[in-house]
């Protein structure tokens, strides 16, 4: 917030009418000029839309399978035959690339779309495309399914983080450009070839009236780096930063061919963060075409009628053990006598917040005082920061500790979507009282019911993995080592394993597996599956 509010004072300065238009505060500089000559450079004015292809990679962005420092998102698939088509006019982005299926199709470029629980990709063929602040994916010559509006925003936002893009959008009312320079040393300044200090310009503007995005130009007025910042729920304020390098001339227009994006940050200095910013995606483009623009892209019915978040729905499993389910991934409430248990967080505040009131009206009076986090995905932790916010005590295992105390359930500030702890943050915050961090076993109980949660091991998924299990009722809640929303895969084997070893390892009489992505299921239907996959594998 602080940063914002400087900036706006900086503006009030430019505009109050004391300051000519020459005169800037100490720092800052004029944008105007930086701005005109970058577009000279490149010859912004003459491109109306671009077509650039080639090949690229993708990572999961929120799915590293330890929480370790400085390690890059686990690189899960090569983006073969890609094509992008920007038309900035009627602000469109068409992008379709081939890819091995089996992958979740939000699953690259913005990882703030992996979403487990989704269907996964069938085709190889994979279209993406937004139109304004609609996008949708087509996975082979399937039906048109629509991005959940808050991913569909960045989608958009990202057709602007290009050189063009980005001197188009300067131009726009409300972008409000402000600019400053600075020195980038050799090895302190990026992309490897600064020999000697080079003074460099910064142009910050403001888009869709909330992200700010920021243009590193260089000597040679051409920009080399372009960063903003969008909001995630598991970790706030979060980095996205593209660079793009090789620019060729097209009649008479530059545009790069190298490009790779940061999402988080990329650094192993700051270490009070855990998840320090890997690079998401990348690639090499080097085919461009200038000035072909597609036919206006008309959003199908399909895509217009969509609504989310889809609400949450209620079955009663066992007397006072309940799914809440309705979305691409279950919590599960289990009621004590005189406070609750809840299973799994996933989704964002607004999904967590309305399974919270479904909650209260299900066991009134009663405090939700435990949250169980099967494992920290991203998909899996979004809503943790609402069951803090309400009193929960967060149940993890001792592994995932530092990762959520350092960079998820902080009391920093979040400026582009504020949640309810960063507005409001409870004392307990600040005092540690927030976990139950266990090792191998532990047990919530009211001396009547039982709920035992256990570390799964072996390690398959991910690091850290908790279940738990109602003795009484015979029900095992897990997350990620079965999902039943799609038939069983291949890929999920090893977990498949690893649940079915721990399972037989702790005695335990399951009846029914809850998942957290798709419906419970018999324990036989699991013990079924495993036996097909095995004989198959
Ligand atoms: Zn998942
Ligand atoms: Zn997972």
């Amino acid at each position: 917030m602080m940063r914002r509010t400087f900036i706006s004072v900086v503006l009030i300065a430019l505009t109050a009418g004391s300051a000519t238009a020459q005169e800037f505060p100490p720092g800052f500089v004029d944008p105007a000029p930086l701005l005109a000559a970058a577009e000279v450079e490149i010859n912004a004015a003459a491109l109306r839309c671009i077509s650039f292809s080639g090949n690229g990679y993708n990572g999961a962005v929120g799915q590293t399978f330890e929480n370790a420092v400085n390690i890059d998102w686990p690189r899960i698939g090569s983006l073969s035959n890609y094509t992008r088509v920007i038309n900035w006019n009627t602000e469109t982005s068409i992008e379709t690339f081939e890819r091995e299926p089996g992958l979740n199709p939000a699953s690259w470029k913005y990882g703030l779309g992996w979403i487990g629980g989704t269907p996964t990709q069938q085709a190889r063929q994979q279209t993406h495309i937004t139109v304004g602040g609609q996008s949708w994916h087509i996975d082979g010559d399937g039906e048109p399914v629509a991005i959940p509006p808050e991913i569909a925003e960045v989608y958009r936002l990202d057709m602007w983080l290009n050189p063009h893009g980005f001197l188009k959008a300067a131009r726009l009312p409300g972008a409000d450009p402000v600019a400053f320079w600075r020195w980038e040393q050799i090895e302190k300044g990026r992309d490897g070839n600064v020999v000697a200090p080079v003074k460099m310009h910064v142009v910050a503007i403001t888009m869709f009236g909330k992200y700010r995005v920021d243009a590193t130009i260089n000597p040679d007025n051409q920009i080399q780096r372009l960063k903003t910042t969008v909001n995630d729920p598991t970790l706030g304020d979060f980095n996205i930063e593209h660079e793009s390098t090789n620019q060729v001339t097209v009649n008479g227009i530059k545009w790069p061919t190298n490009w790779h994006s940061h999402q988080g940050w990329d650094d192993n200095w700051q270490f009070f963060r855990q998840s320090t910013g890997h690079n998401a995606y990348g690639g090499s483009f080097p085919d461009i075409v200038a000035n072909t623009c597609p036919d206006p892209v008309t959003v199908p019915q399909a895509v217009r009628d969509a609504s989310f978040p889809a609400p949450v729905t209620v079955d009663e499993m066992a007397d006072g053990v309940y799914r809440l389910g309705g979305g691409p991934a279950n919590s599960y409430m289990v009621e004590f006598s005189d406070f609750v248990a809840v299973f799994e967080a996933p989704g964002d505040e607004r999904r967590s917040l309305t399974v919270i009131e479904e909650v209260v009206k299900l066991a009134p009076g009663k405090p939700i005082r435990w949250l169980i986090s099967s494992h920290p995905h991203f998909d899996h932790i979004g809503g943790l920061r609402s069951y803090l916010h309400i009193g929960s005590t967060i149940v993890t295992h001792m592994s995932n500790l530092e990762f959520l105390n350092t960079d998820v359930l902080t009391y920093e500030s979040r400026t582009v979507e504020p949640d309810i702890v960063s507005l409001w943050p409870p004392t307990e915050l600040s005092e540690g009282y927030n976990y139950e961090a266990i090792q191998e076993r532990y047990t919530i109980t009211d001396d009547e019911r039982l709920l035992h949660v256990y570390y799964v091991q072996p390690l398959q998924h991910v690091s850290g993995m908790l279940m738990a299990f109602l003795p009484e009722e015979g029900i095992a809640f897990q997350a990620d080592l079965f999902d039943t929303h799609e038939p069983p895969k291949a890929a999920q084997l090893p977990a498949m394993r690893s649940l079915n070893t721990q399972v037989a390892r702790m005695g335990l009489d399951v009846g029914t597996l809850a998942p957290v992505h798709g419906a419970p299921v018999p324990w036989s239907e699991f013990v079924s599956a495993l036996r097909t996959l095995e004989a198959q594998n």
